[in-house]
Protein backbone atom coordinates (compact mmCIF):
# COMPACT_ATOMS: atom_id res chain seq x y z
CA UNK A 1 0.00 0.00 0.00
CA UNK A 2 1.38 3.60 -0.98
CA UNK A 3 1.12 6.42 2.07
CA UNK A 4 -2.26 7.80 0.95
CA UNK A 5 -4.16 4.51 0.87
CA UNK A 6 -2.23 3.71 4.30
CA UNK A 7 -3.42 6.51 5.60
CA UNK A 8 -7.09 6.56 4.04
CA UNK A 9 -7.29 2.76 5.78
CA UNK A 10 -5.93 4.21 9.53
CA UNK A 11 -8.05 7.55 9.24
CA UNK A 12 -10.51 7.90 6.70
CA UNK A 13 -14.61 7.06 7.17
CA UNK A 14 -17.08 5.89 5.12
CA UNK A 15 -20.13 7.62 5.10
CA UNK A 16 -23.44 6.87 4.38
CA UNK A 17 -23.88 8.39 0.32
CA UNK A 18 -20.52 6.88 -0.92
CA UNK A 19 -18.67 9.79 0.91
CA UNK A 20 -15.56 9.16 2.15
CA UNK A 21 -14.59 11.14 5.07
CA UNK A 22 -10.51 12.25 5.08
CA UNK A 23 -10.97 15.43 7.29
CA UNK A 24 -7.91 14.24 9.73
CA UNK A 25 -5.25 14.76 6.63
CA UNK A 26 -6.75 16.05 3.57
CA UNK A 27 -10.17 18.00 4.01
CA UNK A 28 -10.18 19.98 7.49
CA UNK A 29 -6.73 18.80 8.97
CA UNK A 30 -3.96 18.62 6.27
CA UNK A 31 -0.77 16.90 6.81
CA UNK A 32 2.29 18.68 4.77
CA UNK A 33 4.56 16.01 5.22
CA UNK A 34 2.32 13.64 3.26
CA UNK A 35 1.26 15.77 0.53
CA UNK A 36 4.96 16.81 0.16
CA UNK A 37 5.03 12.94 -0.71
CA UNK A 38 2.05 12.73 -2.54
CA UNK A 39 3.53 15.79 -4.82
CA UNK A 40 6.77 14.04 -5.45
CA UNK A 41 4.46 10.94 -6.95
CA UNK A 42 2.63 13.43 -8.73
CA UNK A 43 5.97 14.86 -9.83
CA UNK A 44 6.67 11.44 -11.09
CA UNK A 45 4.09 10.51 -13.04
CA UNK A 46 3.54 13.94 -14.74
CA UNK A 47 7.75 14.86 -15.26
CA UNK A 48 7.63 14.29 -18.95
CA UNK A 49 5.13 16.31 -19.49
CA UNK A 50 5.94 20.63 -20.34
CA UNK A 51 3.66 22.35 -16.91
CA UNK A 52 3.22 26.25 -16.82
CA UNK A 53 0.68 25.59 -14.54
CA UNK A 54 -0.95 23.90 -11.83
CA UNK A 55 -5.00 24.62 -11.54
CA UNK A 56 -7.39 23.52 -9.04
CA UNK A 57 -10.73 24.34 -7.53
CA UNK A 58 -10.61 25.98 -3.89
CA UNK A 59 -11.15 25.01 -1.11
CA UNK A 60 -9.81 21.68 -0.48
CA UNK A 61 -7.48 21.28 -3.46
CA UNK A 62 -5.47 24.47 -2.67
CA UNK A 63 -3.09 22.25 -0.43
CA UNK A 64 -2.10 19.33 -2.87
CA UNK A 65 -2.09 22.10 -5.17
CA UNK A 66 0.54 24.29 -3.44
CA UNK A 67 2.71 21.25 -2.59
CA UNK A 68 2.56 20.30 -6.36
CA UNK A 69 4.00 24.06 -7.21
CA UNK A 70 6.88 23.81 -5.07
CA UNK A 71 7.64 20.83 -6.50
CA UNK A 72 7.31 21.55 -10.62
CA UNK A 73 8.04 24.93 -9.46
CA UNK A 74 5.10 26.45 -11.15
CA UNK A 75 2.55 29.28 -10.18
CA UNK A 76 -0.89 27.22 -8.65
CA UNK A 77 -4.30 28.95 -9.18
CA UNK A 78 -7.10 28.00 -8.04
CA UNK A 79 -10.51 28.30 -9.30
CA UNK A 80 -12.89 30.62 -6.91
CA UNK A 81 -16.49 29.26 -6.42
CA UNK A 82 -17.52 32.95 -4.76
CA UNK A 83 -17.70 36.04 -6.39
CA UNK A 84 -15.62 39.13 -4.48
CA UNK A 85 -14.83 42.35 -5.07
CA UNK A 86 -11.28 41.64 -6.33
CA UNK A 87 -11.96 38.86 -8.71
CA UNK A 88 -13.77 41.64 -10.79
CA UNK A 89 -16.09 40.49 -14.26
CA UNK A 90 -13.47 39.53 -17.01
CA UNK A 91 -13.76 36.28 -15.85
CA UNK A 92 -14.40 32.58 -17.28
CA UNK A 93 -17.04 31.12 -15.75
CA UNK A 94 -18.30 27.18 -15.91
CA UNK A 95 -21.06 25.73 -13.91
CA UNK A 96 -20.41 22.61 -11.41
CA UNK A 97 -22.78 20.24 -9.85
CA UNK A 98 -21.22 19.46 -6.46
CA UNK A 99 -21.39 15.94 -5.53
CA UNK A 100 -20.83 16.10 -2.02
CA UNK A 101 -23.76 19.17 -1.47
CA UNK A 102 -25.92 18.51 -4.16
CA UNK A 103 -26.46 21.86 -5.97
CA UNK A 104 -24.77 23.80 -9.05
CA UNK A 105 -22.39 26.35 -8.60
CA UNK A 106 -20.75 28.72 -10.59
CA UNK A 107 -16.67 28.42 -11.03
CA UNK A 108 -14.62 31.20 -11.81
CA UNK A 109 -11.05 32.17 -12.77
CA UNK A 110 -9.74 35.47 -13.98
CA UNK A 111 -8.67 35.64 -18.20
CA UNK A 112 -5.59 37.29 -16.66
CA UNK A 113 -4.35 34.30 -15.10
CA UNK A 114 -5.33 31.79 -17.43
CA UNK A 115 -3.96 32.67 -20.73
CA UNK A 116 -3.85 30.81 -24.09
CA UNK A 117 -1.20 28.11 -25.22
CA UNK A 118 -0.65 27.61 -21.33
CA UNK A 119 0.04 24.16 -20.89
CA UNK A 120 -2.14 23.08 -17.26
CA UNK A 121 -1.80 20.26 -14.72
CA UNK A 122 -5.06 19.76 -13.25
CA UNK A 123 -5.44 18.62 -9.64
CA UNK A 124 -8.25 17.84 -7.19
CA UNK A 125 -8.73 15.71 -4.65
CA UNK A 126 -11.67 13.30 -5.07
CA UNK A 127 -12.58 11.99 -8.44
CA UNK A 128 -16.15 10.57 -7.79
CA UNK A 129 -18.49 12.31 -11.34
CA UNK A 130 -16.08 13.96 -12.63
CA UNK A 131 -18.25 17.13 -12.93
CA UNK A 132 -15.21 19.16 -10.73
CA UNK A 133 -12.73 18.45 -13.41
CA UNK A 134 -15.37 18.95 -16.09
CA UNK A 135 -15.51 22.10 -15.16
CA UNK A 136 -11.90 22.99 -14.69
CA UNK A 137 -11.06 21.29 -18.27
CA UNK A 138 -13.98 23.76 -19.71
CA UNK A 139 -12.43 26.78 -18.00
CA UNK A 140 -8.85 25.78 -19.73
CA UNK A 141 -11.16 25.43 -22.92
CA UNK A 142 -12.42 29.01 -22.71
CA UNK A 143 -8.99 30.41 -22.06
CA UNK A 144 -7.48 28.33 -24.83
CA UNK A 145 -5.19 26.71 -22.18
CA UNK A 146 -3.88 23.37 -22.70
CA UNK A 147 -4.44 20.40 -19.96
CA UNK A 148 -1.11 18.39 -20.25
CA UNK A 149 -2.94 15.96 -17.21
CA UNK A 150 -5.10 15.40 -14.50
CA UNK A 151 -4.03 13.97 -11.02
CA UNK A 152 -6.51 13.40 -8.19
CA UNK A 153 -5.43 12.21 -4.78
CA UNK A 154 -8.53 9.62 -4.36
CA UNK A 155 -10.74 8.47 -7.23
CA UNK A 156 -13.71 6.16 -6.48
CA UNK A 157 -13.53 3.81 -9.56
CA UNK A 158 -17.61 2.72 -9.04
CA UNK A 159 -18.58 6.24 -10.12
CA UNK A 160 -18.05 7.33 -13.39
CA UNK A 161 -15.84 10.21 -13.63
CA UNK A 162 -12.35 8.31 -13.94
CA UNK A 163 -13.83 6.46 -17.11
CA UNK A 164 -14.99 9.40 -19.25
CA UNK A 165 -12.23 11.21 -18.15
CA UNK A 166 -10.10 8.57 -19.55
CA UNK A 167 -11.89 7.48 -22.67
CA UNK A 168 -11.59 11.80 -23.35
CA UNK A 169 -7.80 10.43 -23.83
CA UNK A 170 -6.55 12.54 -20.84
CA UNK A 171 -3.72 11.28 -18.59
CA UNK A 172 -5.19 11.08 -15.70
CA UNK A 173 -3.43 9.84 -12.53
CA UNK A 174 -4.96 8.88 -9.40
CA UNK A 175 -2.76 8.06 -6.58
CA UNK A 176 -5.72 5.89 -4.40
CA UNK A 177 -8.09 4.49 -6.24
CA UNK A 178 -11.87 2.84 -4.35
CA UNK A 179 -12.73 0.06 -5.80
CA UNK A 180 -15.83 0.11 -3.44
CA UNK A 181 -17.06 0.53 0.14
CA UNK A 182 -18.12 -2.60 1.92
CA UNK A 183 -19.34 -2.77 5.07
CA UNK A 184 -17.77 0.74 6.31
CA UNK A 185 -14.20 -0.44 5.07
CA UNK A 186 -12.72 0.63 1.99
CA UNK A 187 -11.35 -1.59 -1.04
CA UNK A 188 -8.64 -0.83 -3.29
CA UNK A 189 -9.09 -1.30 -6.55
CA UNK A 190 -5.06 -1.37 -6.83
CA UNK A 191 -2.28 -1.03 -4.74
CA UNK A 192 0.29 1.83 -6.63
CA UNK A 193 4.25 0.87 -4.87
P1 LIG B 1 -17.19 15.03 -8.82
O1 LIG B 1 -17.28 16.41 -9.36
O2 LIG B 1 -16.08 14.21 -9.47
O3 LIG B 1 -18.50 14.31 -8.78
O4 LIG B 1 -16.78 15.17 -7.28
C1 LIG B 1 -15.54 15.72 -6.95
C2 LIG B 1 -15.65 16.76 -5.89
O5 LIG B 1 -16.63 16.40 -4.91
C3 LIG B 1 -14.33 16.87 -5.18
O6 LIG B 1 -13.74 18.12 -5.51
C4 LIG B 1 -14.66 16.78 -3.72
O7 LIG B 1 -14.67 18.07 -3.15
C5 LIG B 1 -16.06 16.23 -3.63
N1 LIG B 1 -16.12 14.79 -3.33
C6 LIG B 1 -16.55 13.80 -4.14
N2 LIG B 1 -16.56 12.63 -3.52
C7 LIG B 1 -16.09 12.85 -2.27
C8 LIG B 1 -15.86 12.00 -1.14
O8 LIG B 1 -16.09 10.78 -1.15
N3 LIG B 1 -15.35 12.59 -0.03
C9 LIG B 1 -15.09 13.93 0.03
N4 LIG B 1 -14.58 14.41 1.16
N5 LIG B 1 -15.29 14.77 -1.02
C10 LIG B 1 -15.79 14.23 -2.15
Amino acid sequence: MNPLEERIIEEGIVLPGDILKVDKFINHMIDPELFVKLADEFYERFKNKEIDKILTLEVSGIGIAFACGLKFKKPVLFAKKTVSKTLGSDVYTSQVYSFTKKINYDIMVAKEFLQKGERVLIIDDFLANGKAIEGLVDLCNQAGAKVQGIGILIEKDFQPGGKKIREEGFQLESLAIIEKFENGKVVFKESIS
